[in-house]
């Protein structure tokens, strides 16, 4: 099994198919990375080299890619010899936002679910043509945005001619400021023979774009969001042919009515951090449908079989209020009940890096949520009540 990348999201890949008994290729440039570390073999090259495609497709069968930002063209590569999932037409998609809600909203119609209200904005005139209704907006770098990188909030069009020439007039969009109640993602796996499964959406909280947990228990969302986001996952990735896991984030907006409305936001073409709860609280976790899926095997249903909540550990929890680097209190947070801790092999925490999660699982939601404000106070992180 050959994985693009080195992150966490390769290292759990590749632990998940050691399990099931497969040896596994890396590519990643970093000789420390944290999927390298733990891989059979490891090739230390850029994604673009295309001496080291070539290796990776002599060690290889299938193929996958656990960042988003992996050249499309080298995918493409790839998929001339070896089955390649998610293919590059379906990870060019998700590295685009005008691609990227063209295709929710082409979705529309069966989905039932639209994007928020939005604008193109490539040129100069379009920065003059905004209409009114969408400030204050959110203006997005149109590639290469993640966890609330490249984006800026503006409330007048002169803040929004400042925040383009900020963001160097690069293609972005523009969307309107949704009052959000709660943002959800759901998370599917499709195989080459167009089956599809999927985990029940999580509710995940953000603090400074970065998500900092993860609830996932029924009486997250109405039964009737629910039922919808799915819905319109398993259409948006039949809609494109899409094998793998994917993920797709949506906003519970207010909108006057009881429940609010649905939005969706945008999506992930592979396992995401909003559903690492589910390698401790699921009888198959995200990974393991990313190898399944790779490797033509079935896909089962999974089953939840315990609450959870994932609390993201970021960089900044090695250091303390003072700034000094600290080892975080590891025997206090595990002393907790249904802890799991999770780190990436990651030697140099930096403040927004993120080093790890740690999973909290339990018989009921009351006594996982009770877990998780004392692993939140003794390692002072943020957004657990939110
Ligand atoms: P990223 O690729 O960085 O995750 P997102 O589009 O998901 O980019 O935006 C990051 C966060 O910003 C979202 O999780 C949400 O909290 C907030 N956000 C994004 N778009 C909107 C919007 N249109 N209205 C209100 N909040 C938004
Ligand atoms: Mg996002």
């Amino acid at each position: 099994m050959g994985v693009m990348g080195g992150g966490q999201l390769g290292r759990m890949f590749v632990h998940a198919a050691q399990r099931l008994g497969y040896n596994t290729c890396v590519l990643d440039p970093d000789p420390q990375s944290p999927a390298g570390l733990v891989s059979h073999d490891h090739i230390h090259t850029g994604y673009n080299d295309m001496q080291g495609l070539a290796q990776l497709v002599a060690m290889c069968d299938a193929v996958t890619t656990e960042f988003e930002n992996v050249p499309a063209a080298a995918l493409a590569q790839l998929a001339l010899s070896r089955p390649i999932a998610p293919g590059a037409a379906c990870v060019s998609i998700a590295q685009n936002r005008i691609e990227e809600k063209a295709h929710f909203t082409a979705c529309s119609g069966v989905s039932g679910v639209n994007v928020a209200p939005y604008a193109v904005i490539e040129t100069a005139d379009q920065l003059q043509t905004v209409p009114a209704n969408l400030l204050p907006g959110i203006l997005k770098a149109v590639r290469m945005g993640y966890d609330g990188k490249g984006q800026v909030r503006v409330k007048t069009s002169a803040e929004l001619a400042k925040a383009w020439a900020d963001l160097h007039s690069m293609p972005c969009v523009l969307e309107k400021l949704m009052p959000l109640k709660a943002e959800f993602s759901v998370i599917v796996a499709r195989g080459f023979d167009g089956s599809v499964v999927s985990f029940a959406p999580q509710r995940n909280v953000h603090v400074d774009g970065i998500l900092a947990v993860t609830h996932a228990y029924p009486s997250n969302m109405s039964v009737d969001h629910s039922i919808r986001a799915q819905t319109a996952t398993e259409s948006i990735a039949h809609h494109i042919d899409y094998v793998g896991v994917l993920c797709v984030e949506y906003f519970i907006v207010d909108d006057g009515s009881p429940d609010g409305g649905l939005i969706v936001n945008e999506m992930a073409p592979r396992p995401h951090n909003s559903g690492h709860y589910t390698t401790d609280a699921c009888d198959v976790s995200q990974f393991d449908l990313q190898v399944r899926a790779m490797a033509g095997l079935p896909l089962p249903q999974p089953r939840q079989h315990s609450p959870a909540i994932m609390l993201n550990l970021l960089g900044d929890v090695w250091f303390d209020t003072d700034g000094q680097p600290r080892t975080p209190d590891w025997q206090a947070v595990l002393s907790l009940p249904g802890t799991h801790l999770h780190l990436y092999g990651k030697l140099d925490a930096r403040p927004g890096r993120k080093m790890g999660h740690l999973n909290i699982t339990g018989a009921d939601v009351d006594s996982i949520k009770a877990t998780a404000r004392q692993a939140s106070h003794i390692l002072g992180l943020p957004g657990v009540d939110a």
